[in-house]
Order: C-alpha cells, then sequence, then structure tokens
C-alpha cells in the first residue's frame, strides 16, 4: 500500500534532540532481552483437569511471532467434544472442590499465584512479547505486574464476600466461560480468572487463536500452585469453539472481551437463557486538551492514550480533541514527540512501539488509514524504518479530520490518531460523545470545576483526568453504549461473578 497523497513526515527518531558527533547523529545501541532463559514448548495440547491432553480429533494450529513471522509453536485446536469435555471438568470441580472450599482455602491458592507470576515475570514478558508484538517494556511494567496485582487483589476478597456486600448472601454461580481477546492475553486471563475463582466459580478459558502462549504458560502455574484439577481449564480454538462455549448449557456465566461484532452475536446467544453475561467491547476514546492545560504533559498523555500497545487498546484515545487556541503549538509538539518514538523489534528495552499482532490486524489498519487519506485527511508519519518482517506500522495522525470520517467513526485499533478541534466545552462534550462508543475519555484541564463538568457529561465508563491509561485492580472498568456492559475490576467486578439476590434467584 502506497500512502503518498499528502503526507508529511519528519527526520528518522535517531537523531531526534540528540547531539550530532562529527556530522553523526547518535543511535541507541540494540538492548534485546535475553531470550535463553525461556523454555517453550513445540506443542501446547488443551489443559483439562490439571493436564496438556491432545484434542478429539488431534488437530493443531501454528503460533507465529508477529514481530519476524516465525513459528513459536503450535497449540491443539479444540473440538465441540472437547468443549464438553471442558465444561464438564469445571462442573465436576465446582461441585466437588472449589464450590466447598472455604474462602480463605481459595485465597491461599490466588495468593500463590499471585506470588509465582511475580517469581515468573521476567519468563511471562518475554513469552507475552514474543506471542503479542507488544514492546518488553510494557509487557514486563504493566501487563505482567498488573496481571499478579488482579490475582492478589482479588485474593483479598475471598474470605470477605459478607464484608464486600454487606447484608446480601453472596453465592457463586457455578461455570464460568471466558473468551479474551489478543491484545492484553495474560492481564485479560487475569482480569476474567481472578474474581472468577475468589468468587467459588470454576473456569473455562478460551484465548485468542493468535495469542494462547501466555495462558498455557500460565497452566504450569496452577499446576505449580497445586490448584485442584478442573478448576481452571484453557481450551484453544477458532471463533466458532468461542461461540460453543458461551452456549453451552451447562455454563452459568459468560464474560467476553473482544470486538462489539462478536459480543453482540454472544449476547444473542446467550440471551433467555439463565446465564450472566459481561460484555467487555471495542472503544473510540476522546482524550480532550483545553487551553488551559499543561501542554507538555498533555502531549505524554496523548502519546500514551494512543500509542502504548500499538494503539490495540480498546480505551485507547483515539479521538484528541483540541481547543482551537491551542491547537498549533500543541499540533507541532506532537510531531516532534511522534518523531521520536522508536518503532521497531519488541524485545528490544528501548522499543516504544511494537509489531501489530497479526497480518489480519495489520490489513484492517491499513485499510482505514487508507480511507481516511481518500476521504481528505492529512496525514502525518515520522520518516522512521521499519524492519524487514513482521507487521510493522508507523506512528500515525491525521489532522483536517472531521467527524463523518470513518477514522472518527470506526475504532482502528492501532497506532492512528485522529486530531479534531472545538472552542467551548459544550462542543467538545457533543463531538466526544458523537460515537456508538462510550468505553473511556480523557479531559485535560488545570480547572478542577472543569474537570468535573466534563466528567459528568462523559458517556463514558472511565474518564481520566489529567493523565491516560491509568488502571488498577481495585477500580472498575467497563463500558456504556455499544463499549458493552458489566464491569471488570474492583468490587464491581467480583459482582458480576455472585448471586446477591435476596433468596438466590438472580
Ligand atoms: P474478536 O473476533 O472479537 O476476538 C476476540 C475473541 O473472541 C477471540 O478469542 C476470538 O477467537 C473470539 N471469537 C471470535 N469469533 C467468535 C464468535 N463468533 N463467538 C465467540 N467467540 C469468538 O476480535 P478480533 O477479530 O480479534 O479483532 C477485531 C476487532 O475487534 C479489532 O480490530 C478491534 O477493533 C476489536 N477488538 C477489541 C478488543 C477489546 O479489547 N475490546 C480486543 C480485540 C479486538 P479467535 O481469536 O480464535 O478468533
Ligand atoms: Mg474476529
Amino acid at each position: 500500500m502506497t500512502l503518498t497523497k499528502k503526507t508529511e513526515s519528519r527526520p528518522a527518531p535517531a537523531s531526534w534532540g540528540l547531539a550530532a558527533r562529527g556530522g553523526v547523529p547518535w543511535e541507541y545501541a540494540a538492548a534485546p532481552e535475553a531470550t535463553d532463559h525461556i523454555s517453550l514448548r513445540p506443542e501446547y495440547g488443551i489443559f483439562i483437569d490439571n493436564e496438556f491432553v491432545p484434542s478429539r480429533p488431534r488437530a493443531w494450529f501454528e503460533v507465529i511471532n508477529p514481530a519476524t513471522e516465525e513459528r513459536i509453536a503450535r497449540v491443539a485446536r479444540a473440538s465441540r467434544a472437547d468443549v464438553k469435555r471442558a465444561v464438564a471438568a469445571a462442573r465436576r470441580a465446582y461441585d466437588t472442590t472449589w464450590s466447598r472450599l472455604a474462602g480463605s482455602e481459595r485465597a491461599k491458592y490466588l495468593y500463590r499465584i499471585a506470588r509465582i507470576l511475580q517469581e515468573r515475570s521476567r519468563e511471562f514478558a518475554v513469552v507475552e512479547t514474543m506471542n503479542s508484538g507488544k514492546p518488553i517494556k510494557e509487557s514486563r511494567d504493566v501487563d505482567v505486574p498488573l496481571a499478579a496485582a488482579h490475582f492478589f487483589y482479588y485474593a483479598g476478597w475471598a474470605d470477605k464476600l459478607d464484608y464486600a456486600f454487606p447484608n446480601r448472601e453472596a453465592r457463586s454461580l457455578g461455570v464460568a466461560a471466558q473468551v479474551i481477546p489478543w491484545n492484553f492475553p495474560l492481564l485479560m486471563l487475569a482480569w476474567k480468572i481472578a474474581p472468577a475463582l475468589a468468587a467459588g466459580n470454576t473456569v473455562v478459558l478460551k484465548p485468542a487463536s493468535t495469542t494462547p502462549l501466555s495462558a498455557y504458560l500460565f497452566a504450569d502455574v496452577l499446576l505449580q500452585a497445586e490448584l485442584p484439577p478442573g478448576v481452571v481449564n484453557i481450551i484453544t480454538g477458532p471463533g466458532e469453539i468461542g461461540m460453543e462455549l458461551v452456549s453451552h448449557h451447562d455454563v452459568d456465566k459468560v464474560a467476553f472481551t473482544g470486538s462489539t461484532a462478536v459480543g453482540k452475536m454472544i449476547a444473542r446467544a446467550v440471551a433467555g437463557s439463565h446465564k450472566k453475561l459481561t460484555l467487555e467491547l471495542g472503544g473510540k476514546a476522546a482524550n480532550i486538551v483545553f487551553d488551559d492545560a499543561p501542554l507538555d504533559q498533555a502531549i505524554e498523555g496523548i502519546i500514551n492514550g494512543i500509542y502504548f500497545n500499538q494503539g490495540e487498546v480498546c480505551c485507547a484515545g483515539s479521538r484528541l480533541f483540541v481547543q482551537e487556541s491551542v491547537y498549533e503549538p500543541l499540533l507541532e509538539k506532537l510531531k516532534d514527540r511522534l518523531s521520536t518514538l522508536r518503532v521497531g523489534d519488541p524485545l528490544d528495552k528501548n522499543t516504544d512501539v511494537g509489531a501489530i499482532n497479526s497480518a489480519g490486524q495489520l490489513a484492517k489498519v491499513q485499510e482505514l488509514v487508507q480511507s481516511g487519506i481518500e476521504e481528505g485527511a492529512d496525514i502525518f508519519q515520522p520518516d522512521c524504518e521499519l524492519p524487514d518482517r513482521g507487521f510493522f506500522f508507523r506512528p500515525t495522525l491525521f489532522t483536517g479530520v472531521s467527524q463523518s470520517h470513518r477514522i472518527a467513526q470506526e475504532e482502528i485499533f492501532g497506532p492512528v490518531l485522529s486530531v479534531l478541534t472545538f472552542r467551548t466545552p459544550e462542543e467538545a462534550i457533543e463531538k466526544a460523545n458523537n460515537t456508538p462508543y462510550g468505553l473511556s475519555a480523557g479531559v485535560w484541564t488545570e480547572k478542577g470545576s472543569r474537570i468535573f463538568k466534563m466528567v459528568s457529561a462523559m458517556r463514558a465508563g472511565v474518564v481520566w483526568a489529567n493523565t491516560f491509561n491509568r488502571f488498577d485492580p481495585t477500580s472498575p472498568f467497563g463500558g456504556y453504549k455499544e463499549s458493552g456492559y458489566g464491569r471488570e475490576g474492583g468490587l464491581h467486578g467480583l459482582a458480576a461473578y455472585l448471586d446477591l439476590s435476596p433468596n438466590g434467584t438472580r
């Protein structure tokens, strides 16, 4: 694909802001994270009743590293029969062990899992990066520590459910079916499994097909923690296996994170059943910068908001709204900062933007960027070199974007920012809420009163003020409108795995 029309670019990042020595720009030396401490198996069966077993019939699919396009392992492709086996194992474990354990005993397992995740954090960070394409500094500093933090947090509630929900009797639901995406494979696993187990449920989890490896490494952690067999089962396979799982009659709770299109299909599939459902779907978040905001700080928030994890983030700040009076200085600073981002090998500790997760996702990003050009927006990309192999895409921003452009309406799920302007707070509110989504938003201003006004006017589940993409296990996260319903994290996230109705009728 060629991106020629109206393309503006800046010099390569290596020379940016760094003193030249004898006319030669300083270069960063490569700083690759070691991979020799990782021992991945060449193949992984599905994980049922604490055993890795082949699928029936035996079938496999390959898992590749999106930064090199090389095969890392192959994993079993589960069948309908495997879904039944996995749900049966979870049911057995629920009936015979897990639902009968005291909360304090469940907590011990969760604490143990959290500690093992911390002990093995380097290994998890490398595997997550190799499989997903995200920069090692993010998997090391964000994904893995936050995953462990979720287990610690929910471990603390496991024996305190009566205090968590005073005057309510908290009952576990049964078997939870959980389907997760590829953008935060381990973290989404933790968001799903930790509250499910703390509440006393058992689990069948289906990771995304491009990123199953950290889930199977996590299965090793479960063995190490001596979790009873069947409490957590993990199956891999295509979307239809996810549908098979959530539709299984013996499932009591369904939790899904992924696209709005699949979320709607799942909502239809479980409608009319007894199953409790939470959906965490897409987003098109507004990041709103007022003219009194500290611009340098806002620039860091904007960059983090959209280029973190290559923009493959449901709550990414993909629509930037800038108050007209600061538009020009802000845009200059933003372009400068964009040009310093280091794009490339995700295993390099200096890399800011890694590989897009799959060829399919890269094609989707390219198609939407092309639509932005064709609809008349102006594209800006830094002039950085991309590796020869792998699914890489330059961090991109568009100006001259109108509300009706596809790049302002659709979730791109890539490192692409659409910049728009506004004059008054009312105009910002109206434009920011003009989207079918409502997952998150950001506000940058020095005025506290304005923060309150904006936060209450935003139709979004999470609103950050003078920061962006902050996560904490104690804080509920979830959407409005087509971004889904239900909350994950905090007590709300625990309630989603419990029956709190007066007489157990839900
Ligand atoms: P997706 O299809 O919704 O995939 C998410 C998970 O659902 C994966 O485990 C997937 O399995 C599974 N799945 C797919 N079809 C299913 C079905 N019919 N029934 C049950 N489960 C099903 O998302 P995607 O295709 O990977 O990405 C497409 C777009 O979705 C992205 O461009 C982005 O806009 C959005 N997305 C949002 C999030 C988020 O965090 N909210 C995460 C990922 C993607 P397979 O991997 O085997 O297909
Ligand atoms: Mg899909």
